[in-house]
């Protein structure tokens, strides 16, 4: 039996072997030794000034080594491709950012030694950064990666950077930069796990992009020292070390066959035992639409419309929207599809539709809450859908509105939407919702789960932050528990339960989720496949003991170790 003996803050502990637990991000399993690397600790600031005579020489010494970044950046962006290029790019034009540059120079004039205004002004810029939030706060590591390289530079030091190694290694770090990213070969690095960043972190982005199992916040990992063999599951989010050989192979054997399994998975989305659970594509617009048709997507479970029109400094006419609109349909003829209405606000801004000045956005006027500044916003996108739906003489349309809090608005939304014929639902993604759920579905005629948001306010997490991963984790027990009495709402009074967050793309997670009795699941079409594989491995009766089993989890990894157990992965594992 696996001796279950300790279980905090991300760490299991047994006498045969240690599990660490971080977030997923990219699938796949590595067995390697460890390599280390860290993000050099930056030097004290020392008092002593620079006497005036030396400053002007000072201004040129740091010029050169920005310079010298700037060039070394580039250089590397040009032999990188896709992500990573561009990623580069931006970090080589912060190095050469007039306003940071002036900043610091100013300072070397007063007489800080270089080094200590490259770091000081850096911070200010950092913490400005992170009162932004969002996207712009994803920027801090950039930014300390360029100050680290200037100030190496500075003292005479190589720039800092990922080892190269002479075998494969999983790579174990604090954080890595997209400078460090965009060097990494996938022969040579196996698997990478980071105890900061977040499932949108540039090291996520770029892992995908470059096909490396990739686990991110995983705490307590300065415990495993370099050398050791670790294996790294970037499905599970799970790093083991003292496993056998033995054991490490059969994982990697049984990885392999899963991944035909999903080369060869077909939909339509069922259960071993013939349930159907329909499987639908989150798009966000005609093109990826047709690409989810041909990878098997029964429909559109979500098309986020908002993303159509990030670009529109002007509301578009109700005939410019439905041309937007009429494609997404063509792609799906007769099978169901589910319009979302703007999500505009917080980290989608709409030109013509966001409020420009909040302090917390992603608490303020967002989705259809922007309706109440604005109602003519919603009608006109609602004459449109229905406009799009009826020139194709689609018999059914869903249409659902995002960040609904309170039931008043779900009444006033569903009569909107039934006047022009359609199926209204909403989004719940708001603790309130979720908590009145049974009072909601009076009102509308589905609900569908977005979990990223959920899992945001329910946690108190900003989404994007790369310090809050684990927070914004859908496996916390909190939010498993919440989506569970929303599906237990669904059962009741017989409302379809879908979920379209990142939750149903997690081929572990999306099996509790019917389990639990969420009747649709909407995905990312690269998801799609690996969904309908996992589901078809399993029977509603393991579906639902795999629910069961969750709700009492300690936190998201004794979430993802008791599914696991109650559906007997890995079970090489537990012998
Ligand atoms: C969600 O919040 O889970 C969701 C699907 O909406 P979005 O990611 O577009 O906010
Ligand atoms: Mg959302």
């Amino acid at each position: 039996m696996y001796l279950y003996s300790f279980c905090e803050g991300g760490f299991v502990s047994t006498e045969q072997q240690s599990i660490y637990y971080g977030t997923p991000v990219v699938d796949g399993i590595a067995y390697a030794p460890v390599i280390w690397t860290r993000r050099p600790s930056v030097p004290a600031l020392s008092a002593v000034d620079l006497p005036e005579y030396e400053r002007a020489a000072a201004i040129e010494r740091f010029e050169k080594a920005a310079d010298e970044v700037v060039a070394r950046l580039e250089e590397r962006a040009s032999k990188a491709t896709g992500h990573a290029a561009a990623l580069l790019q931006i970090n080589a034009s912060m190095a050469g950012d007039p306003a940071w540059r002036k900043n610091i120079k100013k300072q070397v004039t007063r007489g800080i030694p270089p080094v200590q205004a490259t770091m000081a002004v850096t911070e200010q810029f950092v913490s400005n950064f992170e009162r932004l939030g969002g996207i712009m706060a994803q920027r801090t590591i950039d930014l300390r990666d360029v100050r680290d390289r200037v100030i190496a530079r500075l003292e005479g030091r190589p720039e800092p950077g990922v080892p190269q190694p002479d075998h494969p290694v999983v790579l174990f770090a604090d954080d890595l930069s997209p400078a460090d990213m965009a060097g990494l070969d996938p022969s040579k690095f196996l698997a990478l796990v980071t105890e900061l960043g977040g499932p949108t972190s540039h090291t996520s982005i770029i892992a995908r992009q470059k096909g490396i199992p990739c686990i991110v916040a995983a705490r307590r990992l300065s415990k495993i020292e370099e050398g050791t063999y670790a294996l790294v599951d970037g499905r599970a989010g799970t790093v083991h070390v003292g496993i056998t050989q033995e054991d490490a192979q059969s994982l990697l054997d049984e990885d392999k066959r899963r991944r035909q399994l999903i080369e060869q998975w077909e939909g339509p989305g069922r259960l071993k035992d013939g349930t159907p659970v329909a499987l639908l594509a989150n798009v966000r617009d005609g093109l990826t639409a047709t690409e989810a048709a041909s990878v098997g997507a029964e429909g559109i479970g979500l098309l986020r419309t908002e993303l159509c029109f990030l670009e529109s400094i002007s509301e578009p006419s109700v005939e410019a929207q439905q041309a937007v609109y009429e494609p997404a349909f063509e792609a799906f003829p007769g099978s169901k599809v589910v319009i979302r209405t703007l999500d505009a606000g917080s980290d989608k801004p709409v030109p013509y539709a966001t409020l420009q000045e909040e302090a917390n956005p992603a608490l303020g006027v967002r989705g259809l809450r922007t309706s109440g500044h604005n109602p003519d916003l919603l009608i006109h996108q609602l004459d449109a859908i229905a406009a799009a739906a009826k020139s194709l003489g689609r018999e059914e349309t869903h249409v659902m509105a995002p960040m609904v809090s309170t039931l008043p608005e779900a009444k006033w939304f569903a009569g909107l939407v039934r006047e022009r014929g359609m199926i209204p639902g909403i989004m719940i993604e708001v603790p309130s919702a979720a908590l009145l759920a049974e009072q909601f579905m009076e009102h509308v005629d589905f609900v569908s789960i977005g979990t990223n948001d959920l899992t945001q306010y329910t946690m108190a997490a900003d989404r994007l932050s790369p310090d809050l991963a684990e927070y914004s984790d859908p496996w916390q027990p909190a939010t498993l528990n919440l989506i569970a009495h929303v599906a237990r709402a669904g059962i009741k009074t017989n409302t379809p339960v879908g979920v379209c967050g990142e939750a149903a793309a997690d081929p572990l997670l999306a099996v509790v989720l019917v389990g639990m009795g969420v009747t649709s699941l909407s995905v990312s079409p690269a998801s799609l496949k690996a969904v309908g594989a996992q589901l078809s491995q399993f029977t509603m009766e393991q579906a639902k003991a795999a629910a069961d089993a969750v709700l009492g989890a300690w936190d998201q990894g004794d979430a993802r170790y008791r599914v696991r157990q109650a559906l007997g992965i890995n079970h090489q594992l537990d012998a």
